[in-house]
């Protein structure tokens, strides 16, 4: 019988293979007391387990070749600084000096109480250094169970297996990697856990929050991954392999076709240039920047420069970030979004202040940045610095009214003067471009553009604010609908705005790197994309399929006669 399991596809492609299944979930720790004249010998225990842990953490990290993914080599080092804190390395000795207790012991309870402190900072980010806690404590305790730990783990034989576990950890990660494992299927953790990361990162298909996946499967048996579908196939009939290996001959095909247009410009068939650019927020992205032949930055979220810290980032720090992508941008164009706090993107709740009843309404965005002018001042002179070392451009979020924009124009001045005075150099004629997230904006884009360099449409928040659906809220995204008619009109008016402006348009959101939605953006007149670096090529493979003229005709056609759901067909 074949049963079809559902999880969160995070790293794309299909695997066929043996399931291999970690029993490894949080081992039972049992307290007992150790005889005063044993206690150095259990303190000594722990010291040697500690060692060898943080010795296999080292291996690891020797082991990651110099030219892979940096983030790959970035969860190492960041387990290798966490092990070596007192926390994990004096404490648990002294709990064993001072309760008389077995090291494991002294583990669990060094690990709770870890845990309750970063629970109570109720911070994604910090979440996930919760599950660095944990992932650490547990080495140790493996080393302690068994000091043979670190060899049996990489002598098994694992090549083309499909490693079912309940989480894993970046260091067994990587070591699975290097066995040639064909794919992972985990029963917790999200888009952004290490798993998930890592998994992008090595391009092995990857399915996580599979809820009880391990229940279902047999140590052994055959099992089909889908990261694309993100779906778990145990027990496929004959029918089922053979479409799924059809379809990895086909994956396999289409990225050597995608391939081989890295390097090409994003030209339509009839030969219009269409500018192709790259969301950006993490360092993977920045990497991937390079590799994908982006034609710069249309966005760069600075507000994940905020995400592993509880305050904000200063001048210097910013500036060092901005440079580094200016580099990675390699003479091509960067587009530095002023910090968008607030709502779902909530890193420091001393800096927010107590929460708004409707954050998603409240203030976010610019409207945070002009109520803490030193904070947003702060941040545009290290864009401005920054402009001094490559090309860029400043995009506003969530930009409402013409207000707003000279309040913006009155800050970035004094922010000037004080490079001036500074004897700091900048670029004084940097493009100062808005958000179009809010739909009265959209409307009135023709007003707002006119004060303004250029346009980028945020689709995420627009999308939001005109069908009144929060974007986190699971139990309205069902009426997410990129394709909504006032959605769509609201688009039109922003491109239609541009042109008589005759100021660039850009789209950020995430329908931009829809490939679904590409044909139809082109034909209403979009000429800038900038989506996520993994989209980049499968945007710039449509664009290049697609007859511009063609495209526009047919869209002057549909909306004259006032069918917009032939809309969908255009774009199927
Ligand atoms: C958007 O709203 O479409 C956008 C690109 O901004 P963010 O997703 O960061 O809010
Ligand atoms: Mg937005």
């Amino acid at each position: 019988m074949t049963l079809l399991l559902n999880g969160l596809g995070v790293s794309r492609g299909i695997a066929i293979g043996p399931v291999h299944i970690l029993e490894r979930g949080k081992p039972e720790s049992i307290r007992f007391d150790i005889p005063d004249n044993r206690v150095g010998d259990e303190v000594k225990r722990f010291r040697k387990a500690h060692r060898q842990a943080a010795r296999h953490l080292r291996d690891i990290r020797k082991s990651i070749p110099g030219d892979a993914p940096p983030d790959i080599a970035a969860f190492i080092d960041s387990h290798l600084l966490m092990i070596d804190d007192v926390l994990l390395k004096k404490t648990p000795a002294e709990i064993i000096r001072q309760q008389k207790c077995n090291a494991e012991w002294a583990l669990q309870i060094q690990e709770n109480e870890l845990v309750r402190v970063f629970d109570e900072m109720q911070d994604s980010y910090l979440k996930t250094r919760r599950d660095d806690v944990e992932h650490i404590i547990r080495l140790i305790q493996g080393f302690l169970g068994d000091e043979n730990y670190s060899l049996k783990q990489r002598n098994k034989n694992l090549k083309g297996c499909i490693i079912a576990a309940d989480d894993l950890a970046p260091a067994d990660t990587i070591v699975f990697e290097h066995q040639h494992i064909a794919g992972f299927i985990t029963e917790y953790g999200g888009p952004t856990s290490h798993t998930a990361i890592l998994s992008r990162s090595f391009g092995i298909p990857s399915i996580v929050a599979v809820a009880n996946a391990r229940a279902h499967l047999s140590e052994g048996e055959r099992v089909i991954i889908d990261g694309t579908r993100g779906l778990l196939v145990i027990g496929a009939d004959n029918r089922m392999l053979r479409d799924y290996r059809r379809q990895i001959k086909l994956d396999k095909e289409h990225r050597k076709k995608l391939e081989a247009i890295r390097k090409k410009p994003a030209r339509t068939r009839d030969g219009a240039r269409i500018t192709l650019m790259a969301n950006i927020e993490l360092d993977e992205d920045i990497r991937a920047l390079r590799r994908h032949g982006a034609d710069g930055v249309g966005l760069y979220r600075t507000e994940f420069l905020y995400i592993d810290r509880r305050h904000a980032a200063g001048e210097e720090e910013q500036l060092a970030a901005y440079r580094k992508i200016l580099r990675a941008a390699g003479g091509n164009i960067v587009t530095i979004r002023t910090l968008d706090l607030g709502a779902e993107k909530e890193f420091d709740p001393a800096y927010a202040g107590p929460l708004a009843p409707n954050p998603a309404l409240g203030l976010r965005a610019i409207r945070r940045s002009l109520k803490n002018p030193d904070v947003f001042l702060q941040q545009l002179r290290a864009i401005l610095r920054a402009s001094a070392h490559g090309k860029l451009r400043i995009l506003i979020p969530m930009l409402t009214s013409t207000q707003e924009i000279g309040q913006i124009m009155e800050l970035y001045r004094i922010a000037q003067r004080q490079l001036t005075q500074a004897k700091k150099r900048f670029d004084q004629s940097v493009a100062i471009g808005g958000m179009i997230e809010v739909p009265a904006a959209a409307m009135a884009a023709e007003t707002l553009g006119r004060e303004l360099d250029f346009l980028s449409i945020g689709t995420n928040d627009l999308i939001q604010y005109a069908l009144a659906i929060d974007r986190i809220d699971e139990e309205v995204s069902y009426l997410y609908d990129p394709l909504h008619p006032g959605v769509l009109q609201l688009i039109n008016a922003v491109i239609r705005a541009g042109e008589s402006l005759k100021i660039p348009v850009a789209m950020c959101g995430e329908m931009a790197g829809d490939r679904r939605f590409v044909r139809l953006l082109l034909a209403m007149g979009l000429t800038e994309f900038s989506v996520q670096p993994n989209e980049l090529l499968e945007v710039k493979s449509v664009i290049m399929g697609s007859d511009l003229a063609a495209l526009k005709r047919k869209y002057r056609r549909i909306t004259a006669s006032r069918e917009p759901r032939r809309i969908a067909e255009m774009v199927g």
